[in-house]
């Protein structure tokens, strides 16, 4: 008889507002040159499903395929896209609007903060304003900023009031940088077929090698997509990061899988595939490996389907349904 976890908590689960998808359109006939890399959005339009957008669709959804609780994620590209002060009022319109939501229903939706990078000051306090006011777990960031990534040390403030916060930050997908877009756009690879998880992976590697985690050894990193493949690589990293005299260019007081393993979580976002999350599993611990199914852009009855299938035990299976979202990013529920 497989058994049965008491509660799912879905940890990357996106939405939207609908002043940002009008600023996004409003930026794509204005300014779209500026981001080559926003090739779906200029192909398609900006996102405005009902499923992003609406709070009581979404529920109907969540009782179908049996998800308890979202946490809620401003989609990708976030306000990253804007001008520093618009992307800011912005994050604290979406903020405002995800706390409504989680207000109206405290059981059924937790959320992540809304920031924008580019002002790294407004970003640290408006992470601090939704979580010690809004009640918020953490803040997403959307891979890079128009090309700048994370380790660059003007956006230390933002992990400084993570660390001091005791909160996570969401490393989530978007495009590749213009440097290299049209490398993958030409086949169609720059989005969720293989480009979100090398710009991810590439980012998230980037902060480990910078020393990010030395210098917050309490900081914690989420990754969804089992980790945006890293995990398959550990062993391969630390070996030609130490061969290739890692640890005299670029001095870390640890191997790069010790972070990875001790300050970064992964959820299962969009790939609930019983390989890859076994090997996510065997090499992080049952304790850093949570449920995700990447609503609205994943079909979230199969997700919790074939999760419900995997082979744990009743105690790794409620570690990955809700224990470890709890620990992680400090979400109570009675
Ligand atoms: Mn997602």
């Amino acid at each position: 008889m497989p058994t049965v976890p008491a509660r799912i908590i879905a940890t990357e689960e996106g939405f939207n507002v609908p002043e940002i998808v009008e600023a996004y359109r409003e930026f794509l006939s204005v300014r779209g040159h500026e981001e080559p890399t926003l090739v779906a959005m200029r192909r398609s339009g900006p996102p405005d499903w009902p499923r992003l957008l609406d709070m009581d669709q979404r529920l109907l959804d969540m009782d179908r395929a049996r998800i308890d609780t979202q946490l809620l994620l401003l989609s990708s590209p976030g306000v990253q896209i804007f001008d520093p002060a618009r992307a800011t009022e912005l994050a604290r319109h979406a903020n405002d609007v995800a706390a409504a939501w989680v207000r109206a229903h405290p059981a059924r939706f937790r959320a992540l903060a809304a920031i924008a990078p580019q002002a790294p000051d407004d970003a640290a306090s408006e992470l601090e304003r939704a979580v010690s006011q809004l009640g918020m777990h953490g803040a997403v960031i959307n891979s890079n900023t128009r090309g700048a990534y994370l380790d660059e040390p003007r956006f230390d403030p933002i992990f400084e009031a993570a660390e001091r916060l005791g909160v996570p930050i969401y490393l989530h997908p978007r495009e590749p940088a213009a440097g290299v877009i049209d490398l993958y756009s030409q086949w169609g690879l720059e989005t969720a077929v293989w480009g979100y998880a090398a710009e991810t992976s590439l980012h998230a590697l980037r902060l480990i090698i910078s020393g990010l985690f030395d210098r917050h050894p309490g900081l914690t990193l989420v990754l969804g997509h089992n980790g945006e493949n890293i995990p398959f690589a550990l062993d391969r990293i630390d070996n030609r990061y130490l061969a290739s005299r890692g640890m005299e260019r670029f001095p870390l007081k640890r191997r790069p899988s010790e972070y990875f393993r001790d300050n970064i979580a992964v959820t299962t976002s969009g790939s609930n595939w019983w390989p890859a999350v076994r090997h996510c599993i065997d090499v992080l611990g049952p304790q850093n490996v949570m449920f995700a199914a990447d609503y609205p852009f994943e079909d979230e009855d199969d997700a919790v389907a074939r999760a419900l299938d995997f082979p744990l035990g009743a105690t790794s299976q409620a570690m990955f349904f809700h224990g470890n979202a709890e620990r992680i990013f400090g979400i109570t529920t009675d």
